[in-house]
């Protein structure tokens, strides 16, 4: 299911799960999540998909932040927080699939920008 969102709300929550913009799973769990799993969505390698149920996966966020990171390191000259794109791969716990999927994905992107 998606997620329903809190018109009340300030902030963008999830009346079902209680997640908030920006650290949301694919889809809706359908059940209120416990802070100890919002948090490894938020950091870690967590997501739910209507198809799959919990799995072992970057949630939509966690993959933005690592295209930042690849983003980040294919363009700056200098000061790079990582300094080889296995390091990047190895600090968010990304298979060589992921972090390649999350890459061809960025490539395509800048790609697209540049015609
Ligand atoms: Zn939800």
């Amino acid at each position: 299911m998606e997620h329903v969102w809190d018109e009340d709300h300030e902030l963008s929550v999830c009346k079902v799960c209680g997640l908030f913009e920006g650290g949301l799973t694919t889809d809706c769990s359908g059940l209120n999540v416990s802070f100890d799993t919002s948090e490894e969505i938020y950091r870690g390698k967590l997501d739910y998909r209507e198809n799959e149920g919990w799995v072992n996966k970057f949630s939509p966020m966690m993959q933005s932040v690592i295209y930042r990171s690849i983003f980040d390191f294919l363009h700056s000259r200098r000061e790079n927080k990582f300094s080889s794109e296995a390091e990047i791969q190895l600090r968010f716990g990304a298979t060589s699939e992921e972090y390649n999927e999350i890459k061809s994905k960025l490539l395509k992107d800048m790609y697209k920008k540049e015609n």
